[in-house]
């Protein structure tokens, strides 16, 4: 996820303020274009980490509901209404949706910084523009991408051809609510597919309005439906379906192994897994600009109050510059206050839930205990009253196999870990069960290709961090799963081959 915000905001606190309390919540489960509760009559709430607020009651899908969306979107797919549609049909209807998300951006930045107490110019202006890249991306691309014919001779026309693979259930997480669903929904309707999309029970709100405006594009009922509920219950029913032919998921590595498991058990649906990291950002004593190198470490892991999968949680600096760039970083970090998410000029804003307050506050005290020495931050803030917000921390002086420096933490916790050469940067780097994200600081060439090539990881950023573009893909090695998103190589977690071999006479 790329961090430039590409529109300056206009809108005042207050201004988001009054829109917030006029906003229409979807609240019940989408599912074959319509409305309506749970089978079971039950809702959750959802509490808005900024002020502990409940915004809604949200319908607690459980089985059943499960059943009912996949069998709409199983016959959706198989009355052909949107899988047979001809590519530069379904494009511009597409096309249409990814202008009503542009349309309705603010309300739907409004609800992702309510749910999640992300600051609203990050949702405006990174989440929101890039749901409508995904969206607008994934449909130009449809119709430019050929089927082939097999080089098998004069005897014989072989067809690969590549198909939608029927019903896809995409479970995602809470901390790019939408942006998260955008990269899984995107690609799987514009090759056909029919969608059950399940939000985190944190943030639910996004989805249940985009598949209003997806209906209000021309997806017709029952491709794209949204089931909010629990993982536990929602998220298992859609693991175990015996109906669903490919799962996509984001989120920790330990649930994503669930998937595994679901798969296993019901009907060996492919899965695909995008999961946690614990990303090493690499600073050399030669790399070209310190305080682009200082900035970059700081927003690397505080941006999204570091609820980030590729954050760059790990901070490897040379020991010949470490005092002075943790100096520098502490300085530029004591900058970065926790903030009301609706101030438009906030950078940092609340944690997503106050379980995972908790949760960052618990590490904050392992690393203490660990002996790693507290550089700046660690506690709470409070810039509204009974929101959840966490300083930005930096602990320095942490030895690769602590705790802090192994296990992500997911929250504005940075581990400082120095190093003599570069052997032992790389070995640092690759111990580690995560292989999502790394980032090398140096204006030495060849260093900057070795890494590239010796880091174990999906992607290697080379004097930046976090960058990145549709045409690109995103994902990762070892626990932090397999599969890409973005780019056309995503296409094929939500198409299968087929080979049609036609003998002539
Ligand atoms: P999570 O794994 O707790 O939950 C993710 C989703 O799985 C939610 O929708 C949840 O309801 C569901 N779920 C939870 N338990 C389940 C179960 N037993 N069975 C079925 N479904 C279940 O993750 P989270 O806390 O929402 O998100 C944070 C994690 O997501 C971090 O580990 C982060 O690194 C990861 N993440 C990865 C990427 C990536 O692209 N690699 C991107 C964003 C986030």
């Amino acid at each position: 996820m790329s961090t430039k915000p590409s529109r300056r905001p206009e809108t005042t606190r207050d201004q988001w303020s009054e829109r917030a309390a006029a906003l229409a919540i979807r609240s019940q489960l989408f599912i074959d274009g319509r409305f309506e509760p749970a089978a079971s009559g039950r809702t959750f709430d959802c509490v808005s980490p900024i002020d502990g607020r409940v915004l809604t009651a949200v319908a607690a899908g459980e089985a059943e509901d499960v059943d009912r969306a996949v069998k709409a979107a199983r016959a959706a797919f198989e009355a052909g209404v949107w899988s047979n549609m001809a590519p530069a049909q379904r494009k511009k209807v597409l096309q249409r949706f990814a202008q009503l998300v542009r349309e309705h951006a603010d309300e739907l930045a409004l609800l992702e910084t309510l749910d999640v107490g992300k600051p609203i110019r990050f949702s405006r202006s990174v989440d929101m523009v890039q749901v409508e890249e995904a969206i607008a991306w994934n449909a130009e691309a449809i119709d430019k991408i050929y089927d082939e014919v097999a080089p098998t001779g004069a005897k014989s026309l072989a067809l690969v051809r590549r198909e939608p693979v029927g019903v896809v259930g995409a479970v995602v997480p809470w901390n790019f609510p939408l942006l998260m669903a955008a990269w899984k929904f995107a690609p799987a309707l514009a090759t056909g597919n029919s969608l059950v999309l399940k939000p985190a029970e944190q943030s639910p709100l996004s989805a249940l309005r985009v598949a209003e405006l997806a209906s209000e594009a021309g997806v017709p009922p029952g491709v794209f439906n949204v089931v909010t509920g629990f993982g536990e219950t929602a998220g298992k029913a859609l693991g175990l379906h015996p109906d669903v032919d490919v799962l996509a998921f984001t989120g920790s590595t330990q649930v994503g192994k669930h998937f595994l498991n679901y798969s296993a058990q019901s009907n060996m649906k492919q899965v695909w897994l995008e999961c946690g990291g614990k990303s090493p950002n690499i600073v050399f004593d030669d790399a070209y600009d310190m305080d682009a190198a200082v900035k970059a470490a700081a927003m690397g892991i505080f941006f999204n109050q570091g609820q980030v999968c590729n954050a760059g949680s790990r901070l490897l600096v040379h020991s010949a510059i470490k005092e002075e760039f943790v100096e520098k970083l502490v300085a530029f970090s004591e900058r970065l206050r926790p903030a009301d998410p609706l101030d438009p000029a906030a950078i940092l804003g609340a944690m997503a839930s106050a379980e995972q307050m908790r949760r960052v506050l618990d590490y904050i005290e392992i690393g203490n205990s660990e002996g790693a020495r507290l550089a700046t931050g660690g506690g709470t803030a409070e810039p509204v009253a009974g929101g959840s917000f966490v300083q930005p921390t930096i602990f320095d002086g942490v030895a690769p196999d602590m705790r802090i420096a192994q296990e992500e933490i997911f929250g504005p916790v940075l581990s400082v870990i120095s190093f003599d050469s570069e052997e032992e940067a790389i070995g640092i780097a690759n111990a580690s069960m995560y292989g999502l994200a790394a980032a090398v600081w140096t204006r030495d060439l060849n260093r900057a290709l070795r890494l590239g090539q010796r880091l174990k990881s999906g992607l290697v950023w080379v004097n930046c961090y976090d960058a990145g573009d549709m045409s690109v893909p995103f994902g990762g090695v070892k626990q932090s799963g397999f599969g890409r998103d973005r780019s056309l190589h995503a296409l094929d977690k939500y198409t299968q081959l087929k080979t049609v071999w036609i003998s002539l006479r």
